[in-house]
């Protein structure tokens, strides 16, 4: 591994140091306070942004209320070609946008999926359309209308911010909703950025407002204010479930997305050459910090042992290091992330799982100031251990075993979770049978998520059971930020 300084990359150019956008304005917070954004990889503070507070959170939805009437009345082909110029402005930087978010969360730069995604949603805004109503006399005309609801408000975690960013906000304003972000305080910068652009664009100030902050203080304070008329929430089941709470004491719906422990099921003819480094890099990618992580591996026992001994070889060779660097991983996040990663391990350990492949905290240098941990292989894990039911949000593949396909579906439904799946084979009826009866909001045959970049386009995306509810993405992303009005007119004299 190489251990060369990481490239420069100037984020004073990037961010005014220690401001947060509200009403089109770069200001800091009202207490002054800041918070350091950290490289989890050096541990070097990277830039500050505004500690924001209720107060803070009141002035952005002000400033949404302030904006609102007009972006709601712009027209729909308009606000489409303000999102077009956003993406276009997004494409255009592309590098500095991938390199800020690989830099503040860890993970090595890789093609960003943003500018498409924002492309689809743009051509989108136009299109929302309303229903005609049978009536019971020809004098009158009945018809809906969906309308936006009016300041919503999103609340996203630290692991993916620029993708979470564009989902979480664009259908929204698409729809004519004003909008204010909470980005994660671990990672806050790319959001920033991405609003920059957004109001370069064109999009008017306050359509687009970004409070950074922390959860208890910050983003407490979003799905509790009486303005708020529909939230969106990623991130961990227990502040899911404070901020449901917050919404239903406030009366207001929320799109709501937790994570999962989504399962990879090799059936006896899966093609292993396609399938095992596809689920290697399920695991590994952002150190396997991703909602939709292929955590569980459910192999027939007849494929075990080269499954295991294939999967081992790879699990070696992954390659571990800074953003800038040739490699497959970087860090965790913070020290949180990594106790839990450890925590974790250990607990595998104790509950008689094999480590195959990692299991520890990587110390020596380049990664003695960061969050490194091995990625990490283990076998013989029984559907009941928690490293088989709990989401552990690092790079620790768990392998089970089945014995027929009943106790596959039986093993990939039970958890709490039901995000995504995978299913590897080369039979199409026992892949539709599979997919139908995997309880999870996408299943992938024979590839992971949408697909990658020959994938489907616009691929919703959200869980079933515990994994949340609602969709971002997908042909009724813009919609879901809509409310339906039916208006009748009685044309009679
Ligand atoms: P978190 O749920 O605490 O944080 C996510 C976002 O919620 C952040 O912006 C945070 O500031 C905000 N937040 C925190 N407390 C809040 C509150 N009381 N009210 C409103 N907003 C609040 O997640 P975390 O602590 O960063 O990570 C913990 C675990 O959550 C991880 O280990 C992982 O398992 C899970 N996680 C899941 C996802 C996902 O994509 N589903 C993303 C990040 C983390």
């Amino acid at each position: 591994m190489t251990t060369t300084a990481p490239a420069p990359l100037d984020i004073s150019a990037l961010l005014a140091d220690g401001t947060h956008l509200i009403g089109g304005e770069w200001v800091p917070a009202r207490t002054k306070s800041t918070i350091d954004v950290v490289n989890p990889a050096t541990g070097a503070v990277l830039a500050r942004v505004p500690r924001g507070t209720a107060e803070d959170i009141d002035d952005a939805v002000r400033a949404a209320e302030e904006a609102l009437p007009a972006w709601r009345d712009t027209s729909p082909a308009r606000r489409g070609e303000l999102l077009y110029r956003w993406a276009e402005l997004v494409r255009e930087h592309d590098t500095a946008i991938n390199e800020l978010e690989a830099v503040e969360v860890g993970h090595p730069v890789g093609p960003s999926p943003i500018a498409a995604r924002l492309t689809y949603l743009a051509g989108k805004a136009d299109k929302i359309l309303g229903h005609t109503l049978p009536t019971r006399s020809p004098d009158v005309l009945g018809m809906t209308l969906r309308e936006p609801f009016g300041v919503v408000g999103a609340i996203i975690p630290w692991n993916a911010p620029g993708p979470m960013t564009v989902f979480n906000t664009a259908p929204a304003m698409a729809a004519g909703n004003t909008v204010v972000l909470k980005p994660a305080e671990d990672a806050p910068l790319t959001a920033l950025y991405l609003a920059r652009l957004a109001l370069e664009a064109g999009i008017p100030p306050g359509v687009l407002n970004v409070v950074t902050g922390y959860g208890a203080e910050a983003g407490a304070a979003l799905p509790s204010h009486p303005g708020i008329r529909k939230m969106s929430f990623t991130g961990s089941p227990a502040t899911g479930s404070a901020v449901m709470t917050a919404c239903a004491r406030n009366l207001i719906p929320l799109q709501l997305e937790l994570g999962g422990k989504s399962p990879q099921i090799v059936l006896p003819d899966a093609d292993l050459t396609k399938a095992v480094p596809a689920i290697v890099r399920s695991i590994v990618m952002n150190s396997g910090q991703v909602c939709a992580a292929g955590s569980r591996l459910l192999v027939a026992s007849s494929l075990h042992d080269q499954v295991v001994e294939t999967l081992a070889e790879r699990f070696r060779a992954v390659r571990v290091g800074l953003w800038h660097q040739q490699v497959d991983m970087g860090p965790l996040i913070n020290a949180r992330q990594e106790k839990r990663v450890l925590d974790y391990l250990a607990i595998g350990r104790e509950e008689g799982a094999e480590v195959v492949v990692g299991g520890t905290k990587l110390t020596e240098v380049p990664y003695d100031s960061g969050y490194f941990v091995e990625p990490t292989l283990f076998d013989r894990v029984r559907p009941e251990m928690r490293i088989a039911q709990e989401e552990i949000f690092g790079p620790v593949l768990s392998v089970l075993t089945y014995e027929d396909e009943e106790e596959a579906v039986a093993i990939a439904n039970g958890t709490r979770y039901g995000l995504t799946a995978s299913i590897w084979t080369q039979d199409v009826s026992r892949a539709v049978r599979l997919a139908r009866r995997v309880e999870a909001g996408q299943v992938a045959v024979n590839t992971v998520g949408d697909g990658g970049p020959t994938g489907s386009i616009g691929t919703p995306f959200g869980g079933y059971k515990n994994s949340g509810f609602g969709r971002s993405m997908g042909p009724d992303a813009v919609e879901d930020w809509t409310q339906v009005k039916a208006v009748i007119i009685d044309a009679g004299s």
